[in-house]
């Protein structure tokens, strides 16, 4: 049987806002932030080739970054595995018998820093492998097998899905298949919104900060303000700059702002620089970014954080 392949654009998002409001039930916090996709993206090849002769399905992963794991600690494998565990088996009712997925991932986006680099891969090879299994999931089929994966795995499944060409016809009067959504709850509740067009500036210092520390941290300090999601939901469906940049908060900046320099350094740097003075670091952290009023704009700031953080990157948010 012939091998078949896909190639997949896995985008990165920014949050416009995060507001922490809480511990749920199940331990994890309460969240409500507006994701906004961008163009910056991994590109993400996933190959099935089927065999009459093997039963289960082997998963090869291949990557340019050395340091990313090729195993199921990686997203994207994880992704087949999920994928592999609720549609193979021997039996007739299974969607395929054995074979062996092959994904390449060149990666773009700065790893661990709240760009949901990782959650990007692992949605991309969930469509991917619907596709290449003729399995035919919805938008929010797919969502809930990403959450299994990572709360910031649904969104970028929506996202893939209206900014991949060769996705989009299976889902163009599909509401979900978005650029920007509100979340709430975990992160996986969305809810789709009309989105900031923008070109953008992001640099990522050189520190690594651990999501789950954020977290934890944020439970230690005070929260002066908190983003006013509605207004920031009707500031971005008239585009009204101001209320926007007014709510672009996001509250994990109290503590990580404390607790790393080098975000406080990257912030004012990039707020100096910025004409518009929008800039906030991205989920949490330590990327920050700041929206640009043209891409020339763009690229003169990113010349200039080039010479702190060689992870610095001009780019637009989609649409
Ligand atoms: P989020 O914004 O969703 O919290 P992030 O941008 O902060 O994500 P990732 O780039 O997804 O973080 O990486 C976080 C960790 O996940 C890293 O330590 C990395 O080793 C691991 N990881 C697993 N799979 C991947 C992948 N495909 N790409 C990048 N990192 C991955």
């Amino acid at each position: 049987m012939n091998p078949k392949q896909i190639e997949l654009k896995a985008f990165a998002k920014i949050n416009l806002s995060l507001d922490v409001q809480g511990l749920l039930d199940n331990g994890f916090h309460k969240v409500e932030m507006v994701m906004q996709q961008i163009l910056l993206c991994d590109d993400v090849s996933v190959c099935w080739a089927p065999s009459e002769y093997k039963s289960g399905i082997d998963i090869l992963l291949s990557t340019n970054k050395y340091y990313l794991p090729k195993d199921a600690r990686n997203l994207a494998y994880k992704a087949a595995l999920l994928m592999g565990d609720e549609f193979s088996g021997s039996d007739g009712a299974a969607w395929v018998s054995g074979g062996t997925v092959k994904i390449d991932i060149k990666k773009r986006i700065p790893v661990a820093a709240g760009l949901a680099g990782g959650s990007s891969d692992g949605a991309a090879v969930l469509h991917a492998l619907n596709r290449l299994w003729n399995l035919n999931l919805s938008i929010s089929e797919l969502c809930i097998l990403g959450a299994k994966l990572g709360s910031d795995v649904p969104f970028c499944i929506m996202g893939q899905a209206a900014a991949n060409h060769n996705l989009m016809t299976g889902y163009k009067d599909d509401p979900l298949a978005c650029h920007c959504a509100l979340a709430t709850g975990t992160g996986t509740e969305l809810r789709p919104i009309k989105g900031l067009k923008s070109h953008l500036v992001l640099s990522k210092p050189p520190i690594a900060v651990s999501t789950a520390q954020v977290y934890k941290g944020i439970d230690t300090v005070e929260i002066p303000a908190h983003p006013d999601n509605d207004a920031l939901l009707d500031a971005l469906e008239i585009n009204h700059r101001e209320t926007i940049k007014k709510n672009m908060v996001n509250v994990l900046e109290n503590f990580t702002l404390k607790s790393y320099p080098m975000i406080v350094y990257t912030k004012n740097k990039i707020q100096y620089l910025c004409k518009s003075g929008c800039v906030l670091m991205s989920g949490s952290g330590p990327t920050v970014f700041g929206l640009c009023d043209s891409m020339k704009e763009a690229k003169y700031i990113c010349k200039q954080m080039l010479k702190d953080n060689k992870e610095s990157y001009w780019t637009r948010t989609t649409w």
